[in-house]
């Protein structure tokens, strides 16, 4: 069976159990603080098993796209190494929120596997919480029953708490789980030893492929449990396990997933999978981290410095660098595999079909990028190991190279072994922990369990119309950080606090009580699906009412901004081309930010084109239409731009300024003409094929406009105050090329006298035509001067000092003659010399140079050359 048709038959079996199917969310997280990227399955769903929010159905099934690179979910190393971890993975799943329980969900994960797909119920096992006596925590008795039912006792197995007990975090729900798992040896394989001696072993054909979790507990901060007034189940079936056995091969490489992908790795790189190790481990690598990259530009998120553009990155260099090593890839390559990636899945994802190009160039500039920072290490490497008196190279060496070039241990190992060096590792593994330790202390942060002090359900943004209301705090809890230190986070009945999102910031402001307390709100931020105000101070009284009030310049002008930023966009889209599509966008009150995908510099023109543009439509004053919760087919038929890596609910909201329509959840100006006026600040390139514009608008077009005057004004009065001060430069300009000139002649002149002058200061000594002075000329005439002697005499030596603009310079001409035949060399002259003047220099045995700062010391150098000569 085709993965395609694997993919589609599980979505409809639980499609005809009443499920509802939802589309994968994007990998990269928006809310969350605790997670980077999805990682299962029931990530996006957090905020219904958390009661922030309300599922469309309580039952719902997907496939989701999960990255396993970061956090607690971490199989990047393994990866290449075994047959069946990925970094991006598919995760099927199914979907009770507060409605079946245990009993349907085993029944029918039964009844899929072995009646649906046909799998041999002689090769599946399932296992059952065995129970945590420490926590007392109960066997999973009702699981067990279940299965005793439908699958023989042997064949069930009790698991421990690592195996058996899933957790979402630190904190929240949880519960026992059931995990399936096959057994695809041969028979004689099996004959040795039985499959369930090998469940949960790491044995690359005896795999988990299902897990059934049961959540029904929810973990304190302190640790403990409680019941869940409502229980769920969450499942996660992995994909390309699952096509593994339904196709009948022993790795999740071998299937039609990755098969197409090896082959053009095989063709581009001129090698052949499952012939040699270390290759196949390479071919793998890159076949899978292409995956993850190019799935994840996709979404919105490039590889960068910094948090998860930054995890991108280091999965791409570590496929570079298996391409490297063990592959001979000298020049980018990773970049050609989109395309056979985008033909195969663009019909499940879209979104590699229509962003094809620009995932090719990101990646190929990556490349390029990260081969020339190996070069670079390799030079290094080079000169570690000159220094190196053993052959035992510092693991703090290796470290350095690790942290500043990254270049990674193995890599370091191989080529150091080349050589004939081995690396403390021991050393570099205390280096690296030390660094972790840092890093961990400076991250470290406390957080406290929610105080509840009046149940409600969902809290109301009222923010669109009110920047004041009148509110309770209906929970609350204390978050300790290194960077922040202590902070409380309140949570409202409602608000008009606008939490950080779609590239705006968060509003500030206040909370008042009746008797005049007040407490600042110094952001707000969206967890979960909840509305959280970050203040330093608890109010005194918890449970007053408040009136709580958003800062209205700030609000106002961020809006500004984000109209504007609406209306850049469709410039944009005019100006360059229907190509351009959103990559980021930060709007504050200050002004904004956009990057785009385009693929060359903005010209000056076309940024004039695109910055009148967006002022003709402020001018015309467009009037806001907003249209709130429509439904988001209804939107996009209206012509509403989606962007790709949002998660959008099933109704939207869409923001209308005449033929601008973006769905958009931030706040915006109710007329254009309230921005004022829009001036483009900078445009320059952040990746390839991504470019940025910052631009201001309103109050702070004003001040700009006033800074440049100023200095416009300060400019023209130390031009003293000409009729026009551009032509007043361009003139200076042109009267300091002509005086540069002059003063060259001048010194070409003065060079040819002295030539005369020298020839005559020629002293025979020792058999050879011997001048040492000070001569105060460019390098470039006295290089001319010791040449055009030297085509007069072929015993020469000579040694120039001069004092150019306060800098020492020595130079020494040997003729070839006498270097060849007294062993004279001009480079360690000059380099021996350098100690006089406080520098060092080299060149050829005939003719060399040095440079330093003291130029007292010419005397002295010139001093010593005599003596030497004499
Ligand atoms: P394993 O022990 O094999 O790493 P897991 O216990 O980490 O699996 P879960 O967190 O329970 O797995 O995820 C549910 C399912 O997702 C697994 O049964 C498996 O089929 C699949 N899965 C998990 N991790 C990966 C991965 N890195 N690559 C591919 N599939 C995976
Ligand atoms: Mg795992």
């Amino acid at each position: 069976m085709k993965s395609q048709d694997i993919r589609s038959k599980f979505l409809t079996f639980f499609e005809d159990k009443k499920h509802l199917i939802v589309p994968s969310a994007p990998m990269v997280t928006k809310d969350d603080p605790t997670l980077m990227f999805i990682n299962s399955g029931m990530a996006p769903f957090k905020e219904y098993f958390l009661g922030n929010a309300k599922p469309k159905s309580s039952r719902i099934t997907d496939s989701q796209k999960c990255l396993r690179v970061s956090g607690k979910h971490n199989d990047l190393e393994e990866v290449g190494y075994d047959t069946y971890h990925h970094t991006l993975f598919e995760m099927l799943g199914n979907w009770s929120f507060g409605d079946y329980f245990k009993k349907e969900a085993i029944d029918w994960a039964w009844e899929l596997l072995t009646k649906v797909f046909k799998i041999n119920k002689d090769i599946l096992y399932v296992t059952v919480f065995e129970g945590d006596e420490s926590e007392g925590i109960p066997m999973d008795q009702e699981a067990y029953d279940f299965w005793k039912a439908i699958v023989p006792e042997d064949r069930i197995l009790m698991g421990n708490k690592k195996d058996n007990f899933w957790e979402m975090g630190d904190q929240g729900p949880c519960g026992p789980c059931s995990e399936i798992h096959v057994d695809i040896r041969s028979d004689e394989e099996k004959a040795q030893v039985p499959g369930k001696d090998l469940v949960n072993q790491d044995h690359p054909q005896v795999v988990e492929i299902w897990n059934l979790v049961f959540m029904q507990y929810n973990r304190k901060a302190n640790g403990s449990l409680e019941n869940l007034p409502n229980k769920h189940i969450d499942t996660g079936m992995g994909f390309e396990r699952l096509c593994m056995v339904l196709q009948g091969v022993q790795s999740n490489y071998d299937t039609d997933v990755f098969t197409p992908l090896i082959c053009e790795i095989e063709t581009i790189t001129n090698s052949n999978y499952g012939k040699e190790d270390e290759v196949d481990v390479a071919i793998r690598v890159v076949s899978d981290h292409v995956r993850a990259v190019a799935f994840s530009i996709a979404d919105g998120q490039l590889p960068s410095n910094a948090g998860a553009g930054y995890v991108i990155r280091r999965i791409l260099r570590r496929a570079i660098r298996y391409g490297f090593t063990f592959l001979n890839q000298k020049e980018p390559f990773i970049f050609k595999l989109v395309e056979t990636l985008s033909a195969q899945m663009g019909k499940a994802f879209p979104e590699l079909k229509s962003q094809k190009t620009l995932i090719e160039n990101v990646i190929k500039e990556e490349e390029q990028s990260f081969l020339r920072t190996l070069d670079q290490g390799l030079l290094l490497l080079d000169r570690v190991m000159e220094d190196t008196k053993t052959d035992t190279i510092a693991g703090t060496k290796a470290f350095e190279l690790y942290d500043t070039y990254g270049f990674p241990l193995d890599l370091t190992q191989l080529i150091a072994r080349e050589k004939g060096y081995t690396i403390d590792v021991e050393g570099f593994d205390a280096e690296m922990k030390k660094q972790k330790e840092r890093s961990r202390q400076a991250s470290a942060s406390e957080t406290s369990d929610w105080v509840v002090l009046k149940e409600d359900d969902v809290e109301e943004f009222v923010g669109y119309d009110r920047l004041k209301v009148d509110v309770r705090i209906t929970r609350y809890r204390k978050v300790t950080t290194k960077k922040d230190g202590e902070m409380y986070q309140l949570v409202f009945n409602m608000t008009p606090f606008y939490p950080e999102g779609g590239g705006q910031i968060g509003d500030k402001g206040h909370l008042e009580s009746a008797n005049g307390d007040v407490v600042y709100i110094l952001d707000t931020k969206k967890e979960n699906n909840v509305i959280i105000h970050f203040t330093k101070n608890l109010p005194k009284h918890l449970t007053d009412t408040f009136k709580a009030v958003v800062n209205e310049e700030s609000r106002h002008l961020t809006a500004c901004n984000h109209t504007a930023t609406h209306l850049l966009h469709q410039a944009l889209r005019n100006v360059l081309g229907a190509h351009v599509e959103q990559k980021g966008s930060l709007v504050k009150a200050k002004g904004l930010r956009f990057d785009f995908s385009h693929f060359s510099k903005v010209d000056k023109d076309q940024l004039q084109q695109i910055e009148d543009f967006v002022n003709a439509r402020i001018r015309e004053n467009i009037p806001l239409e907003e249209k709130r919760n429509i439904p988001m087919q209804e939107a996009i038929d209206a012509g509403a731009i989606a962007l790709f890596g949002e998660k959008y609910g099933d109704s939207v909201r869409a923001i209308k300024f005449g033929n601008s329509i973006e769905l958009c959840g931030g706040t915006h100006v109710k007329e254009t003409g309230k921005i004022w006026y829009f001036k483009i600040t900078s445009e320059g390139a952040v990746a390839s094929g991504i470019r940025r514009i910052e631009a201001i608008t309103n109050e702070e077009v004003g001040d700009y406009f006033i800074s440049i005057d100023n200095d416009y004004q300060a400019l023209k009065d130390l031009l003293k105050n000409p009729k026009n001060p551009v032509d007043a430069v361009k003139s200076m300009q042109d009267e300091n090329a002509t005086l540069k000139k002059e003063i060259e002649g001048l010194l070409k002149d003065k060079a040819k006298n002295l030539k005369g002058d020298l020839k005559n200061e020629l002293a025979e000594v020792n058999g050879l035509q011997f001048l040492a002075k000070q001569v105060d000329l460019d390098s470039a005439s006295i290089k001319d001067i010791c040449f055009e002697l030297g085509s007069q005499f072929d015993n020469l030596f000579l040694l120039f000092g001069s004092n150019q603009n306060g800098k020492a310079i020595l130079t020494c001409y040997i003729s070839k003659k006498v270097v060849a035949e007294r062993e004279l060399n001009a480079g360690q002259i000059v380099r021996e010399l350098g100690k006089y003047i406080q520098g060092g220099g080299g060149g050829q045995p005939f003719f060399a140079t040095a440079g330093g700062k003291n130029t007292d010391g010419i005397k002295d150098a010139l001093n010593a050359v005599k003596a030497y000569v004499e």
